[in-house]
């Protein structure tokens, strides 16, 4: 049970205090303010260097939104992000996760639900259902093939800093070199070019394109979108989606046993392992610059922690205007952060229910899927609309999971919880949350009654998070689903502004290393990664 592994966190978080003035008179740890799992990957990495660091988290467990929380007394849920998209492997053999217990549990299939209970099942490679035509489903294994050649192509990028375009190093070199090779040699000519056409344009062109099914185009148009401020018709939906799809290169997306927080408990029992000190409940107030330097962070008691360099799991705003302060930015800096794009349009809905849902032509396997409501693009567009104007979305694109088919520990038994993103409800809903969270929950409720009539009888209980609650509980400012938009100008060499896009900042000694960096949110491991070894390059923290 998670508490009994908390137990020794909570053990060397008093062993840290103990030890607290000792170690900083021999020397002064990294800090690292977050213990999202990023934050984990990126402590283990430095403490496995030999570094000696501290993880300061200001939640009770450790995870971020990577955690599983219990919502209603008996019911336990993946709080905020539920499918595991594949943590990267290398991370996985690099802190020898697997003999850490890492369990990333069932693997799924997305299932594109068809309002008259004629379903598609989409797979990695192949895709069926009632009513598809042959052109469709031999599309779609083309499709899958040729996108994910372009997703693997962009893995040099991904997996290291984004390169400077002035004053480059010669690491930068080797990434553009990696991905011209893979553009021109690994695609070849034709993909290459196809590549170039597609990669600026809209998914729903692309789509229209490929395919005839409108559930089908439904179904990959809301992939394109999810977690974005954006519409199927919105530019560079292609590179979200390719985004989305470079996870699928290394195997299927599944839900972790244990909810999402079992991911993060296994990341912190190998931060552990590797001599990295974790105290939860420490919320840092402030990070400490003298003279253009980092020097301390100061914790919400009042505590100073002396620091060698710190680097921040937070997003962006929260760790330039709330913890370092805009008196000691660049103004022109302070209005770049200011300015991002950081609002969240995804809310979670978590329903107990007493017993399974009865979905018309679904059977007892493909319930056990990742459910997606989005019909067509007509309606995730639709969807959109909406949060362009500040209202939630009245037809909203739902991703569904029920992880007690397969996990039944985490409700009581004979009972289930099903776990919903539902897309589009904006941070800054015109009339407030208040007096529409209801209203938005019954939707959702009321639009899932159409699909699997009864529905709404078996509900025991529910909660719903709207993005002013996941940046409440989870300390995401905006609780946006990647700390921040991924549309160009605020990815690769401008995540999440220019000035602080190779993981350090324009205050030395500071860094960054959660999702609001390159290359962006999911539970990946990959910004935590490379802002690690963005550290070891630069030799800081000694
Ligand atoms: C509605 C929704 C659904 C999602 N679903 C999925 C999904 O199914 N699959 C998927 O892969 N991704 C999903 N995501 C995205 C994913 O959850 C995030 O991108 C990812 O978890 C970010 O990890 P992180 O470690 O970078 O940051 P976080 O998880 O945000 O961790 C940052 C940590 O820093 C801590 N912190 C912040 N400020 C302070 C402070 N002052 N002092 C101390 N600690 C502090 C926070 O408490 C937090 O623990 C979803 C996101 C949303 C919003």
């Amino acid at each position: 049970m998670p508490l009994g592994k908390y137990s020794r966190i909570s053990a060397s978080r008093t062993a840290l205090r103990r030890t607290s003035g000792m170690t900083n008179s021999i020397s002064k740890p990294i800090i690292i303010v977050g213990g999202g799992h990023n934050g984990l990957v990126s402590a283990t990495y430095l403490a496995k260097a030999g570094h000696k660091v501290k993880v300061l988290e200001a939640r009770e467990v450790v995870g971020g939104a990577a955690s599983t929380t219990s919502f209603a007394e008996g019911y336990r849920v993946s709080g905020v992000a539920h499918i595991l998209y594949t943590l990267n492997p290398k991370i996985c053999r690099d802190l020898q996760l697997e003999s850490m217990g890492l369990d990333p549990g069932t693997s799924i299939d997305t299932i594109a639900l068809g309002q008259d209970g004629n379903h598609l099942t989409l797979g990695r490679n192949a895709v069926n259902g009632v009513d598809l035509s042959q052109k469709d489903i031999s599309a779609y294994t083309d499709f899958k093939k040729e996108f994910r050649s372009y997703a693997k192509a962009l893995t040099p990028l991904i997996m290291n800093k984004p390169p400077r375009l002035k004053d480059m190093d010669r690491r930068d070199l080797s990434t553009l070199a990696q991905l011209g090779w893979k553009l021109r040699f690994g695609l070849g000519a034709n993909s290459m070019r196809e590549f170039l056409r597609v990669g600026g344009i809209n998914i729903y062109d692309v789509l229209n394109e490929v395919f005839d099914d409108p559930r089908l185009k439904g179904a990959i148009a809301a992939d394109a979108v999810l977690g974005h401020h954006m519409g199927p018709r919105t530019p560079t939906t292609v590179l979200t989606y390719l985004y989305r799809l470079w996870g699928e290169i290394h195997g299927a997306q599944s839900l972790p046993t244990g909810g999402m927080g079992e991911i993060s408990e296994t990341l912190a029992k190998a931060a552990i392992k590797a001599g990295v000190t974790i105290e939860t409940g420490a919320k840092v107030k402030r990070i400490v610059v003298d003279e253009g330097k980092v020097s301390a962070v100061e914790l919400e008691t009042g505590e100073l922690i002396e620091a060698s360099i710190v680097i921040s799991n937070a997003d962006a705003k929260t760790t330039f205007l709330d913890l370092v302060g805009a008196e000691e930015l660049d103004a022109m800096f302070c209005h770049r952060i200011d300015t991002s794009r950081s609002k969240g349009n995804t809310a979670k809905l978590h329903l107990a229910l007493n017993s399974l849902p009865k979905f018309a032509g679904l059977s007892g396997s493909q319930l056990a899927q990742r459910l997606i409501i989005a019909p067509n693009m007509r309606y995730v567009e639709h969807a959109f609309n909406h949060a362009k104007y500040g209202e939630y979305s009245e037809q909203p694109v739902l991703e569904i999971v029920i992880p007690t088919i397969d996990d039944p520990e985490l409700a009581p038994e004979g009972h289930h919880v099903m776990s919903i993103s539902a897309s589009f409800a904006p941070y800054s809903l015109k009339q407030g949350w208040e007096n529409h969270r209801d209203r938005f929950a019954n939707k959702i409720v009321d639009l899932i009654e159409g699909y699997a009539s009864g529905f709404s009888d078996i509900i025991v209980a529910r909660e719903l998070l709207t993005p002013p609650d996941i940046e409440a509980q989870y300390n995401i400012s905006g609780g946006h689903w990647h700390h921040g938009e991924l549309t160009i100008d605020q990815s690769f060499m401008m995540r999440p502004v220019h000035g602080a896009a190779q993981y350090d900042t324009p205050i030395s000694g500071l860094f960054l290393c959660g999702a609001t960096a390159h290359p962006g949110g999911g539970v990946t491991g990959i910004p935590g990664h490379n802002s690690a070894k963005r550290i070891l390059a630069m030799g800081a923290g000694k």
